[in-house]
This record gives C-alpha cells, structure tokens and sequence, in this order.
C-alpha cells in the first residue's frame, strides 16, 4: 500500500488485505490492471474498489464491516503503542548515554558497569514488551483473516445445496476459461432443469421441493469428477462446468445424471408414502475460445429448451439442434 501510496484506512486495509489473500480473483485481476496501467490510488479509485469488491451485502456486509472496525482498533493500538515505544526508547538511549558520560567524570567503573547493566535490563524488558504485543496483533490479524474468508466463502455458497452459488460458478468460470484457452483444452457446461417441477411444488410442497433440489445437487456433485464444478445457477436450475471435457464427454457425463435422477424414488413425509419419479432435462455445450460465459450458457439453455419442447428426460447437446427446429425455440 505504501508502494502504491494508498492511504491505510480500514476500507484501503481490508481491500488490499484481500488482494494480498488472492481469495478474490476479480479485485486481484482489477488491482493488477491499475497497477499495470500505472494508474494512480486516488481516493475515487480506492473508494469504487472498496463498493466493488467489499461492499457486500446482509450478513456478509456486517463481517466485512466489522472486520474494519477491529482493523482500525487494532491500527489504532498498535500505532500508539509504537510512538510509546520509540518515545521510550529515545529515553533509554538517553539514559544510557548519561551513564556512559559520567564514566568520564572520575565515576567507579563498577558504578559505571551495575548502571549501564539497569538500563540494559529495562531496554531488554521494553523490547520484549514489544514483541509480545506485536505477536497479539499479529493474532489479532490472523483472526480477521479467518473471519473475512469464511464470510467470502458464504457469500459464494448456495444455503440451501451447499453447492456454489452464481458467484461462486462466474469465479470458477473465469479462472477454467483462462486455463482451457492457454492450454487449448476443451471446456463444457451441462444446464440442468427440472421437469414439472412447479407441479410437484404444488402438489407435494415447497418443503418436498427443496429437498428435491438438495438429492439433485448430492446426485450432481457425485457424478462430476473432482475439478469440475457443481453450482446452483437459479432457482431450480443447477450446472456443472466441466473442465478438459469436449461436448461428446460431457454428454455422457450429463446422461449418467439424467438416469440415476429417472431411476430414484424419493421418499415423502410418510415412510411408505413414495411419490412420482422426478426427471430432469439437460442441455450441454462447449465453450468457444474467446466467448463470454452468458453466450456459452445462452447456448446451452437453447439445447435444454429444445430437450423440453421434444419431450423432457433427455440430454440435448448443442450440436444436436436441428437448425430449422432451434430457428423455432
Ligand atoms: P418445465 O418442465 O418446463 O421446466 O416445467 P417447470 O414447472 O419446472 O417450469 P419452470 O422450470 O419454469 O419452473 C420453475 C419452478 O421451480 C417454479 C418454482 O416453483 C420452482 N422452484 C424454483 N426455485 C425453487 C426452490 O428453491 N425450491 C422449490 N421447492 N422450488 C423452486
Ligand atoms: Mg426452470
Ligand atoms: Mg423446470
């Protein structure tokens, strides 16, 4: 912050607290930018990173806001502790040399040597004063830290599925697209959309509903491989990104999801009650190097529109659209 002339304010501190952490991609990636484009910190910029990246909202906010009240506590002590202590050790060094003076003006050299002794001793005392309040903060540091990457860990977790959350997918997104075109790998998406499922909200209850949602994310996070990423894109919508896996691979990956969904039975309130099978539709694509990720789920939703419009169950990549049928979708 000092190389870069940002003032240390909590809002400043906890904005470059996180670029530091590199827990969020997107502040990294815009610091780096200003950096690299040599663009001043003024205190517009400062203040539109902090709304951008820190202003968060509900719970989220109140940790980050409350991260910046113990930041600017702990700034706060440990500044006035320093100017004490270098006070102190102006002091000391005078004290020292007041000694040492009078080692000149015939004093015993073992007065001399027991009163330079004293002074070292408090000097010593001092300095581990010091040290254990610095090891205070830095625990103190340590706990905001913890405390702002849970919160930012939150805010990317859908509360219902535990699955990622919007967010956490456009993170993920960013970094997988970067990777596959670097090192010209393929990179698909399968969209996945309940059948009827507003008929069974309300035929069965809401309540019934969500724990559809939360077996489909337990059925989606088993069957996609470590490295691929399971979110919950809407509200019944759920998608996995799927890293090194062309449109063919990913295919087979979202047919495998499809069928262990068709051949479930799921439990209602009741144990001998057992309701009506539950399907799904899936539409998958591929990403085009270069392309944003709402064209390539545009794309994917076309393929899963056209998986409903032909009769629901079924796995539709984008590659299968009869173009006159899509022109109709
Ligand atoms: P289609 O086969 O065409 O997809 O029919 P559908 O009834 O599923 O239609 P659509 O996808 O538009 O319906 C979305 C429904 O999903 C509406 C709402 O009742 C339900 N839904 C969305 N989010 C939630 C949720 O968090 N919990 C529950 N239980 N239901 C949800
Ligand atoms: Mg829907
Ligand atoms: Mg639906």
């Amino acid at each position: 912050m000092a190389r870069h002339r940002v003032p240390p304010t909590p809002d400043n501190f906890s904005v470059w607290f996180t670029y530091v952490l590199g827990t969020s991609i997107e502040l990294k990636r815009a610091i780096d930018i200003l950096i690299g484009n040599k663009r001043r910190f003024d205190a517009k910029t400062n203040y539109d990173l902090f709304v951008a990246y820190m202003g968060l909202q509900g719970s989220d906010g109140r940790t980050v806001n409350h991260a910046s009240q113990r930041l600017r506590l702990l700034m706060l002590s440990a500044r006035q502790f320093l100017n004490t202590a270098i006070a102190d050790n102006h002091s000391q060094m005078q004290a020292i040399s007041d000694v040492a003076d009078r080692g000149g003006a015939e004093v015993h050299p073992r007065q001399l040597i027991e009163g330079l002794m004293k002074e070292l001793e408090k000097a010593t005392t001092r300095a581990t004063d010091l040290e254990t309040n610095f090891a205070e903060k830095a625990r103190e540091l340590d706990s905001i830290r913890d405390s702002l990457s849970k919160s930012e860990e939150r805010a990317k977790t859908d509360t219902l599925t535990g699955l990622p959350n919007r967010r956490g997918l456009e993170e993920f997104f960013r970094v997988a697209q970067i990777a596959a075109m670097e090192r010209g790998e393929p990179l698909s998406v399968l969209l996945i959309d309940i059948d009827h499922f507003k008929k069974f909200n309300d035929n069965f209850g809401h309540g019934v509903g969500d724990q559809v949602l939360q077996l489909m994310a337990t059925v989606l996070r088993d069957k996609v491989r470590e490295g691929d990423l399971p979110a919950r894109y809407g509200g019944e919508e759920l998608i996995a990104v799927l890293p090194k896996a062309d449109l063919a691979a990913c295919k087979r990956v979202a047919e495998r999801i499809r069928r262990t969904i068709a051949e479930r039975s799921i439990a209602g309130r009741s144990a001998d009650e057992v309701l009506p099978g539950i399907t799904i539709s899936i539409g998958v694509a591929q990403f085009q190097p270069g392309e944003s990720m709402s064209d390539l789920i545009e794309r994917g939703d076309r393929a899963l529109y056209f998986a409903k419009k032909t009769g629901r169950n079924r796995v539709v990549a984008e590659n299968e659209l009869d173009p006159e049928l899509a022109k109709a979708v």
